[in-house]
């Protein structure tokens, strides 16, 4: 079996739907194949990480009718070639790119805990984009724990070089890093994990003084932004906000 051949059956692979044989071939791959069984770590990391938050969300009737819909076409299209089977995606993907429609329409309301936590349209897409980095494939650009790996990575890509602290001993590991796109400009985000919670920190150069860390919450997540030397930050995750706000005080220290 080849690669592109493994990663068409991988979401059937893991929604148990293969059948005997092919599922013993795509294990045969995946034995062999670190690049597959990277890419099935992933897709398993995703699902998890979207149902876990998927579930705290309400999608109105015409979402859910978008989505429905979304299932269907994609169920409809044709194989590409005879034997090749139909290209699926798990149901996770479309809730998922969902959640990102309901962003992007609006209609949040934010609780402010504590006032001037930034506009709340940044505060949308912060969110939005952490949403999206939990899709498969979208989470980091370069993936390592290494911070030697990971900052290095950013160089030339954004104009300064973002803080990539070592956390491990305090129950964060660092993930990785990628580059997203926040309110007209490119922003460095960096990865870390706690348990199965994943905290994304996105940064970019912003003038003005100094300012301490404010919270805001939106459906679970949580987020914190503040400002350092002329450096924008915000932290987001689904961890509880005692927690997060511990790894800003870490990271920011
Ligand atoms: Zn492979």
């Amino acid at each position: 079996m080849q690669c592109a051949d493994c990663r068409t059956r991988l979401d059937a692979y893991l929604d148990k739907e293969l059948s005997a044989d092919e599922r013993a071939e795509v294990r045969e791959h995946l034995a062999a194949c670190s690049d597959c069984t990277r890419e099935l770590t992933a897709l398993e990391r995703a699902s998890t990480l979207a149902q876990e938050h998927l579930v705290r969300y309400e999608a109105p009737d015409v979402l859910k009718a978008r989505i429905t819909n979304a299932i269907a076409s994609e169920r409809s299209v044709p194989a590409e070639t005879p034997s090749a089977p139909p290209r699926r995606a798990g149901w996770w993907r479309f809730a998922a790119a969902g959640v990102i429609i309901a962003l992007a329409s609006g209609g949040l309301t934010y609780a402010v805990a504590r006032g001037g936590a930034g506009s709340p349209a940044l505060a949308d897409q912060v969110l939005a984009s952490h949403i999206r980095s939990l899709m498969p494939g979208h989470l980091t650009d370069v993936q390592s724990t290494n911070e030697h790996n990971v900052k290095p990575w950013f160089n030339g890509r954004v104009d300064f070089s973002p803080k990539v602290p070592v956390l491990d001993s305090a129950g964060f590991p660092l993930v990785g890093g990628r580059l997203d796109y926040l309110d007209g400009r490119v922003v460095a985000a960096v990865v870390y994990a706690r348990r199965q919670h994943l905290i994304n920190v996105d940064s970019w150069p912003e003038a003005g003084a100094n300012e301490g860390p404010t919270s805001t919450e939106a459906h679970g997540y949580h987020l914190i932004r503040w400002r350092a030397d002329n450096v924008e930050y915000w932290a987001v995750s689904d961890l509880e906000s005692g927690e997060l706000s511990t790894f800003v005080s870490l990271y920011s220290r």
